[in-house]
């Protein structure tokens, strides 16, 4: 795993306002924003606002009401940003083996265009 929450990490640091981000997306639950290195045409990633790790401690150890807060978010941030025709995109690396980079679970939320098959 990537070991305990660390609270200086990248997307902590954007939920407390001290780095900016382009925010596509908040509420009581989530925040949405823009990729700083998008690998898409439209390249969002949606955080909760809870200190979870990865997918395997948001799983784990959030509340019901934040599970499905969140995931109600990202569906919202979809449909908002106008993704849902043609379609989109989710994925989540969780954990070491997963690639996940920064320790604060998020989800890609990847669209704008053909984005070809999901593993090259
Ligand atoms: P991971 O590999 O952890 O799933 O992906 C982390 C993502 O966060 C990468 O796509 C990376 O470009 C993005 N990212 C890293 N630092 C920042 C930042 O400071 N601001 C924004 N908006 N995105 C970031």
């Amino acid at each position: 795993g990537l070991g305990p929450y660390d609270d200086q990490n990248i997307f902590a640091r954007i939920l407390r306002g001290e780095i900016p981000c382009r925010r596509a997306y908040e509420d009581e639950h989530a925040l949405a924003f823009h990729d700083i290195a998008p690998q898409a045409p439209a390249h969002v990633l949606v955080i909760p606002k809870g200190a979870y790790v990865s997918f395997a401690d948001f799983s784990a150890t959030a509340s019901e009401a934040e599970i499905a807060g969140f995931f109600r978010a990202v569906g919202r941030v979809a449909r908002e940003l106008g993704l849902e025709q043609p379609g989109y995109r989710l994925l989540a690396n969780t954990g070491v083996h997963g690639g996940q980079e920064v320790p604060h679970f998020h989800v890609h939320l990847f669209g704008g265009a053909g984005l070809g098959p999901m593993l090259d």
